[in-house]
């Protein structure tokens, strides 16, 4: 099977990196979708031992599931809660975050005693209450009877730091946030960045961080170098080699025949491993000791056969390890060559492979 490494030692070095860029904030992750794919129950821990105590996911099902990983940690819920749900919110202590009135109406039903974070909508129109909402609340303290433990907005251009996008939802956000917040007797904090919000600097800040990629190694912006280090490295095994002379082709469809002489190793990682076809025809070239062994042929549901002509033969046998994707800016450098983003390729990632995770004193 092939290996998915996890440095937890990473992960947690990531959060105090971001997390002292803004020394005055608390500074929560994102761990939905399985924390990206490399596994809430290891990740949440991980960071909760770095200092994280405030983790976001976006649907109950996966608040439910860490917080026996997390039993003291605050749990808030992206997605907030649907009608029916509320119970099971309370059973579990999480937080939902409530993106409409309606929403807002279903956490009153609980008794107005619980906490929630309301999320203000500042320009990207997916989620969060537009501002006639926000008027209402503010008009209306009792339409929203329960503690607000957060008032909340997301950033939707945070990785182009010259994008205009910025600079107006921070603008909003500020007015927005701040009336709804003065229009209560709680102090209630503020948060508006994601990992590229938190790069983008003081303005972008308020009272808590939230990021998720950065946190996983992924670079937050698309320009400039990666302040974050690697989270995870893919290997795959080497299943068998062969040598095979032209006429000759390879894999499904024949679609790669050879030219000379070639030494073949097939691996066994494929599409269904989230090691996508994008990778295939020559748009990703695994190394192999220094010397290029480029994918041949398509990649196929479990499999994928590389020109291993070039390595070092004694590192290309049946059951050894071959990098697919490591180094400093390795998913970095996947998600320019497929096209696909850096949260795709992390999110596909680690649903069938052997996760080996590193953690000095965990
Ligand atoms: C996913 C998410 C984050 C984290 O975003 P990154 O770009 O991964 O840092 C923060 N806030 C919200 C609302 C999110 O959905």
């Amino acid at each position: 099977m092939a290996d998915l490494l996890i440095n937890l030692d990473a992960l947690k070095r990531n959060y105090l990196k971001l997390a002292g860029m803004a020394p005055g904030a608390l500074c929560a992750a994102a761990v939905k979708a399985d924390a990206y794919g490399i596994g809430a129950d290891r990740a949440g821990p991980a960071l909760w031992r770095a200092g994280c105590r405030d983790f976001f996911v976006a649907h109950l099902e996966e608040a439910v599931a860490l917080r026996p990983h997390l039993p003291k940690a605050r749990i808030y819920v992206l997605h907030g809660p649907a009608e029916g749900e509320s119970a099971a919110y309370l059973a579990h202590d999480l937080i939902p975050v409530l993106n409409s009135l309606p929403q807002i109406d279903i956490w009153t039903a609980t008794g107005g005693n619980h906490p929630a974070v309301i999320h203000v909508d500042t320009g990207m129109n997916r989620l969060g209450l537009g501002t006639d909402e926000v008027a209402e609340l503010i008009d209306n303290p009792d339409r929203a009877p329960f503690p607000v433990a957060l008032i909340m907005s997301h950033l939707a251009c945070g990785d182009e730091p010259g994008h205009e996008m910025n600079a107006l939802q921070q603008a909003r956000f500020s007015v927005l946030g701040e009336a709804l917040r003065d229009s209560r007797k709680e102090a209630i904090p503020l948060s508006l960045a994601n990992s590229a919000g938190v790069l983008l600097g003081a303005n972008y800040h308020f009272d808590m961080l939230r990021p998720g990629i950065g946190l996983y190694g992924g670079n937050p912006l698309t320009e400039g170098d990666n302040p974050l280090e690697p989270v995870i490295s893919l290997q795959a095994r080497v299943l068998q080699t062969r040598e095979v002379r032209p006429p000759a082709a390879v894999g499904y469809g024949a679609v790669y025949r050879v030219s000379g002489p070639t030494q073949l190793a097939t691996l066994d990682v494929g599409y269904a491993d989230g090691f996508l076809r994008a990778f295939g025809e020559g748009r990703w070239v695994p190394e192999i000791g220094g010397h290029k062994a480029p994918i041949v042929g398509r990649i196929s549901m479990d499999m994928t056969i590389i020109d291993v002509s070039a390595a070092p033969p004694e590192l290309v046998a049946p059951g050894m390890a071959v990098p697919l994707i490591d180094g400093v800016d390795g998913i970095d450098r996947a998600a320019l060559a497929t096209g696909l983003s850096a949260y795709e390729l992390l999110t596909l990632l680690g649903h069938r492979y052997k996760r080996s995770y590193v953690e000095t004193n965990g």
